[in-house]
């Protein structure tokens, strides 16, 4: 077992991993940004180390100042996180040349799941229903775009081959608008991605998102941890996850596992990472796959009863899982993660952090902390699980409930409002029911 690991990212997830690294006996090296000096990563971890200024781009994403904090620190290995460098195919690579272990899958691997247009491919190699779609647009032939849209039938979407995060997409709803807003996508695509390559698929009116939380060990052994229900989206952002999915029955489970295995399998990918595919009219179809441990995961590690981050670690550091290849079926009870997230920043004066059976807060809050302008706003994820998805969702109202940030505006009682509207209460919903609902939802305080 490695004996020190550096923590390359801040937040919820920074402390998510320094907990089950103490568990395992690993200790861990936080970095931080000035602005971060005081958050609870810091205080947490058993080293910390200073690595730049508030702006990500010279601090969280400086690979030179992680690499240099990790091999003063005498650190084996360096944990990313999730965002920031975490599918970073350079980084990674630069981690390896260092002598330190990247806890993620190979290089290769990153390069080639980054890319979505190569992942499609892949995917639609290994058999898995891909969403009706193009390759990359090529810039000189727009004739050739225009038809391959018109086949595809509008509405579509033009999606960025290195995106993420929802950045570089755009729906267009006729063949008038399909030149410029490929002109459009292709700006943004390279001025976050550093890639203006994009590609066009069909777009699916209102489809569910529905994923599979894969763990690897590098040799072919792949355990499928059952799928997350992640429909309730704004602006393409998840807001709410519950597992197992409500649109999904055990015949679509075994496909989604069935098509899965195969393609993690013969990458002999290695550690955590989520297949993604979209739901409609009982079909399913491979969008993308996240090669890193997601915000939503512990919704997967309630059911299944795994520590994703542990077995992450094994899987990079020695090659091994403690858990045996399974196919999702083995899951019980049913959970769901409500997304905590600042509407403006601020010191938080007072924290009443909900507790009991099934209950659990993953945040880096604590009283008398301040949620900083600089990186995201999501402060903390409520997740909890019981025997059913009605039971859950009454546990979930009173540890929504019970939970209490002074200080700084949370969207709690949006969330409260939202799990609580007949239509979520059904199950029976697709991406649009967020934007359906949102003035209502965002007139609640
Ligand atoms: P990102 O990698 O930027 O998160 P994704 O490809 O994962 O982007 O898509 C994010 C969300 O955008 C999906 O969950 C879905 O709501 C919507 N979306 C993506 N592709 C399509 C599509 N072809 N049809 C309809 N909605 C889509």
């Amino acid at each position: 077992m490695i004996k020190r690991l550096l923590v390359a990212n801040r937040g919820e997830i920074a402390v998510r991993i320094i907990r089950s690294c103490r568990e395992m006996g690993i200790e861990t090296v936080a970095v931080y940004s000035t602005a971060d000096s005081g958050s609870l990563h810091v205080r947490l971890a058993d080293q910390a180390v200073c690595i730049g200024p508030p702006p990500s781009a010279k601090s969280y994403l400086s690979a030179e100042n992680l690499i240099m904090a990790a091999l003063h620190t005498g650190c084996e290995a360096l944990h990313p996180g999730a965002g920031f460098l975490s599918e970073n195919a350079a980084f990674a690579r630069l981690c390896g040349s260092g002598g330190l272990v990247f806890i993620g899958p190979s290089p290769e691997n990153l390069e080639l799941l980054g890319n979505k247009v190569q992942a499609r491919a892949t995917a639609r190699k290994y058999g898995l229903p891909v969403t009706p779609g193009t390759d990359a647009v090529e810039t000189e032939n727009p004739r050739r775009t225009a038809e391959n849209a018109e086949k595809l039938g509008f509405p579509v979407i033009i999606k960025a081959a290195a995106g993420g995060g929802g950045k570089g997409m755009r729906i267009v709803k006729n063949a008038g608008e399909l030149e410029e807003n490929i002109a459009i996508a292709r700006c943004e695509a390279e001025a976050h991605f550093a890639d203006g390559t994009v590609f066009i698929e069909k777009y699916l009116e209102n489809p569910r998102h529905v994923e599979l939380q894969i763990l690897s060990d590098g040799s072919g052994n792949v355990a499928v941890l059952g799928e997350r229900d992640c429909t309730v989206q704004k602006n393409h952002q998840k807001l709410i996850e519950e597992s197992p999915a409500p649109a999904v029955d055990p015949s679509m489970r075994k496909a989604m596992a069935a098509g899965a295995v195969p393609l993690f399998r013969e990458l002999k990918y290695r550690g955590a990472g989520t297949i993604e595919f979209l739901v409609e009219d009982g079909s399913f179809y491979f969008m993308e796959v996240n090669a890193r441990v997601q915000v939503e995961h512990p919704v997967s590690e309630f059911v299944s009863g795994v520590d994703i981050i542990r077995e992450q670690i094994l899987a990079c550091t020695e090659g091994r899982m403690s858990i045996a290849p399974r196919d999702g079926t083995e899951n019980s009870g049913w959970a769901i993660e409500c997304r905590i997230n600042a509407l403006a920043p601020g010191r938080v004066n007072r924290l009443e952090i909900p507790g009991g059976p099934g209950v659990r807060f993953d945040s880096s809050l604590y009283p008398g902390c301040t949620v900083s302008p600089h990186y995201d706003s999501m402060v903390g994820k409520l997740i909890v699980h019981d025997t059913n998805r009605e039971k859950a969702l009454a546990r979930m109202n009173r540890a929504l409930g019970e939970l209490v940030i002074d200080g700084i505006a949370v969207n709690t009682n949006r969330q409260r409002w939202i799990i609580n509207h007949p239509i979520f209460r059904s199950g029976s919903f697709g991406t649009s029911y967020y934007s359906e609902i949102e003035k209502e939802v965002e007139s609640v305080l």
